[in-house]
């Protein structure tokens, strides 16, 4: 039997990577089913494939780290809602300053951190290396770790 393709719906998404299925998933989520997903290929086929999957808040721009962080929510609560595993890793980051100038930026961006609402703990190096003793931390001034960062894997997140 030939396979039917629609030709119209309410909302047209082209492309299959995981922003295309991120902008598909909040009108299914709240009833949409007139929904079509246009892929040339395979799913996940594009940038999507290539992507490490590290996920992390801390951004220069404080609009930029509202969006991750509410990107974090939804990872937090994507399991339950959909009865997948999204492969989500919430280990944590490290942000290391080697100098005096890096600090100070940290520091600066912790008050933006706040802002948004997540969490920004400002380390000793003796601190950071508890957390991570691989490191070298002899030209290490200090440290932000953020412990709502961590890594997902694309894949699934698609
Ligand atoms: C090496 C690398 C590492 C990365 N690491 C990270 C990371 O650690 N953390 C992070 O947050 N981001 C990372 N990124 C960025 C991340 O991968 C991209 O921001 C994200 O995948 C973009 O998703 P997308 O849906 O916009 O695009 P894509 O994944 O490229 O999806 C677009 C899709 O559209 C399809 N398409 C295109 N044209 C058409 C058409 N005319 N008709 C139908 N389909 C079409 C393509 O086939 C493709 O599947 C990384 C990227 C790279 C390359």
């Amino acid at each position: 039997m030939a396979q039917v393709f629609p030709t119209s719906a309410q909302i047209v998404i082209i492309g299959g990577g995981v922003i295309d299925t991120s902008i598909a998933y909040n009108p299914v989520k709240y009833g949409a089913r007139d929904l079509l997903l246009l892929e040339k290929t395979l799913p996940t086929e594009g940038a999507t494939w290539h992507a490490a999957g590290l996920v992390g808040q801390f951004r220069s721009q404080q609009n930029l780290m509202e969006m991750m962080s509410d990107s974090v929510k939804v990872f937090d609560q994507l399991g339950q809602d959909t009865a997948q595993n999204p492969s989500w890793n919430k280990v944590g980051s490290l942000r290391i300053a080697p100098s005096n100038e890096r600090w100070g930026e940290l520091l600066k961006s912790q008050a933006s951190a706040q802002a948004v609402g997540f969490e920004m703990d400002m380390l000793t190096p003796q601190e950071a290396l508890e957390i991570y003793p691989l490191m070298k931390i002899d030209d290490l001034v200090g440290a932000a770790f953020i412990p709502a960062d961590g890594h997902i894997d694309p894949n699934s997140l698609t």
